[in-house]
């Protein structure tokens, strides 16, 4: 990712919410740490309390949370960029800051297509907004942030080419609506793995922002963004129960283990809540799926004799499971096991940040 940014001529502030981990972030990053992009307060103060310098809050920020934020900035050295869509919020964000003798340097937030934060890159607040962040004594505007959430939407490659036209486009018409007026915006940022994947040009953008890819999933799969060897994460389970009268093996990884996201099957079929490898990787049961979920349990069906998936998988036996959404699986646990692929030894055991 880090070439496909340099080849774009776009620099990569890594999104850190789906590994949630120093060491994959210094991967991420080439080992040079430079800025990462965070979505919760617990995030931004494991990559802060690491060295981080420069730290991207992009969910949109609220007075309430500022204090712990003031606190990181004055603590560790570092800036933090919050995210903003609206005149009351940022008129409150400026005061509390002010309050708290610190300052913030904040992204306009511009919806791309995606209909979650943001304002439309045409809005008639776009340019007032910009003022107030720099008319106030405690903000500082950081330039303009958008995310192609609808990425994840459409059917196609094909379909996110375009996606990522338009996120691309949005976030550069309201950066150059804002010069027009007159008003200084340092960074123009975009982003999702897809759109970033699927750029054909990101002229007047200056950075990306993915953070699926580190891991790569099912989903992404479907999309037609990477293969299935590229997957990094899986779960690893026991099976601890063959049930004849359902078909299904018992596996001790449920809806906590993996998640509930099903969102491969949207472009997919059959992948349930993740499909099942042997522990050294090999798919034993082309098929083979967890087809159903309890809160500890999953359940595995394959397509065939279930005599043949009770032979590849006695109970005792562990197996591995790719996951639907690596963001959502990964998000609970507090650390990864490092696996060789060759020998399937674990090398290491990196820690990881968790809750908000
Ligand atoms: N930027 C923002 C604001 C996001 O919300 C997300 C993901 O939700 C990303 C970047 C990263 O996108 P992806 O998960 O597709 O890598």
């Amino acid at each position: 990712m880090k070439n496909r940014a340099t080849g774009l001529g776009v620099g990569l502030r890594p999104h850190m919410k789906t590994a949630k981990c120093l060491e994959v972030g210094k991967i991420a990053s080439m080992e040079d740490f430079g800025p990462v992009t965070v979505s919760t307060l617990a995030e931004t103060a494991y990559f802060a309390a690491a060295g981080c310098k420069d730290i991207t809050l992009a969910v949109g920020i609220t007075p309430h949370k500022l204090a712990p934020l003031a606190d990181l900035q004055r603590r560790y050295s570092v800036e933090i960029n919050l995210l903003c869509d609206n005149l009351e919020v940022a008129r409150a964000v400026g005061n509390a800051a002010q309050a708290l003798r610190t300052a913030f340097s904040i992204f306009i937030e511009i919806d791309c297509g995606g209909g979650r934060g943001g304002l439309d890159a045409k809005s008639s607040q776009l340019v007032a907004l910009a003022q107030m962040i720099g008319n106030s004594d405690a903000l500082s505007l950081a330039g303009v942030l958008t995310h192609a959430g609808q990425s994840y939407r459409v059917g196609t490659f094909a379909d996110i080419v375009l996606v990522a036209e338009a996120e691309r486009s949005a976030a550069t018409t309201a950066a150059e609506r804002l010069r027009d007026a007159g008003i200084a915006v340092p960074i123009v940022s975009v982003g999702s793995t897809p759109t970033t994947l699927a750029a054909q040009s990101l002229a007047g953008v200056d950075e990306i922002r993915p953070g699926v890819y580190m891991f790569f999933d099912l989903d992404q799969f479907c999309l037609g963004v990477c293969d299935l060897e590229d997957i990094a994460m899986t779960v690893l389970a026991t099976v601890i129960g063959h049930n004849p009268r359902s078909k299904r093996l018992l596996l001790d990884a449920g809806s906590l283990a993996l998640s509930k996201d099903q969102s491969a099957g949207n472009r997919c079929e059959g992948f349930g809540y993740g499909l099942v490898f042997s522990i050294d990787g090999e798919r034993r049961i082309e098929g083979a799926i967890v087809d159903d979920v309890h809160q500890e349990h999953g359940f595995v069906a394959g397509p065939g004799n279930f005599d043949d998936l009770t032979a590849a998988f006695p109970i005792g036996s562990r197996v591995r499971i790719l996951p639907n959404h690596a963001c959502m699986t990964a998000a609970p646990y507090d650390r990864y096991h490092i696996v060789r692929t060759d020998d399937q030894r674990v090398i290491d055991i990196w820690s990881k940040v968790r809750g908000w």
